[in-house]
């Protein structure tokens, strides 16, 4: 069976014209992708590196690490995305590769292939988290960094990312996300460890309604990006 969710697809793909509006449901992640595309680039140089972003979606991440001189192949399982995605390449020239795929199946065709690994908020969308990060571990070539990034599960990340995000200032459309499908770092630690991957650096991601700014913060009880590393040996 495969890891994926076909409800969660279908949510995408209703949406996925709407990919490169920068007005639309896909705001929020418009806004956050300049933070956690540096905080990539100051966790490594991405110029001349492969890296393979797992659930791309429209390539709002993937076309940033293409500018950033990254070899990006992308893969997401919901066709529409992937088509807006080709779409809007064509004006933007990059180099990147999407394909149909899930990070297993690549992983079985084509292990160890690939310097860093992305995978951001994606892991809260899927069955079976653990499965994708042992193929990210897979995937990635000895001494690879793999970056992923979810949502952590208590009551404030309860309050701000459902209540505050999606009822209350309207971030983000009402079902979005799942409360019981959000991610504890020390869960996500666990299964790194279990895969091999070493954590190298975690870091949390705010907002401020009153600037409708999001920013960068050592506080990861909400929103965070972590940094793994596959072991030379
Ligand atoms: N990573 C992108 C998009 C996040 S939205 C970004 O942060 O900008 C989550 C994406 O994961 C959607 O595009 C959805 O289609 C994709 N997705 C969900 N389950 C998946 C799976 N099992 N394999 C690959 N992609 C998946």
């Amino acid at each position: 069976m495969d890891n994926v969710d076909a409800a969660e697809i279908r949510k995408f793909e209703a949406l996925a014209s709407r990919w490169w509006d920068p007005n639309s449901e896909f705001k929020s992640l418009h806004d956050i992708n300049p933070l956690r595309m540096n905080y990539i680039s100051q966790n490594i140089n991405l110029a001349g590196k492969t890296v393979l972003d797992i659930g791309c979606g429209g390539g709002i991440l993937a076309e940033a690490m293409a500018h950033h001189g990254a070899k990006v192949t992308a893969i997401d399982l919901a066709e529409a995305s992937l088509s807006v995605a080709r779409l809007h390449q064509l004006e933007s020239k990059l180099d990147i590769e999407y394909q149909k795929n899930s990070a297993e199946n690549l992983a079985a065709s084509t292990p160890q292939s690939f310097d860093i690994v992305t995978c951001l908020e994606m892991l809260e969308h899927v069955p079976a988290p653990a499965s994708v990060i042992q193929a990210c571990y897979d995937l990635l070539k000895p001494a690879g960094i793999a970056f992923f990034s979810t949502i952590n599960r208590n009551p404030k990340s309860y309050l701000f990312a459902i209540l505050g995000a999606e009822y209350i200032l309207n971030l983000l459309p009402r079902g979005t996300h799942t409360y019981a499908k959000f991610i504890k770092p020390s869960e996500l630690a666990n299964w790194c460890r279990r895969s091999g991957l070493q954590l190298t650096d975690q870091i949390g991601m705010g907002y401020n309604p009153l600037t409708k700014k999001y920013f960068l913060q050592k506080n990861i009880d909400v929103n965070y990006i972590a940094c793994y590393c596959r072991p030379e040996q």
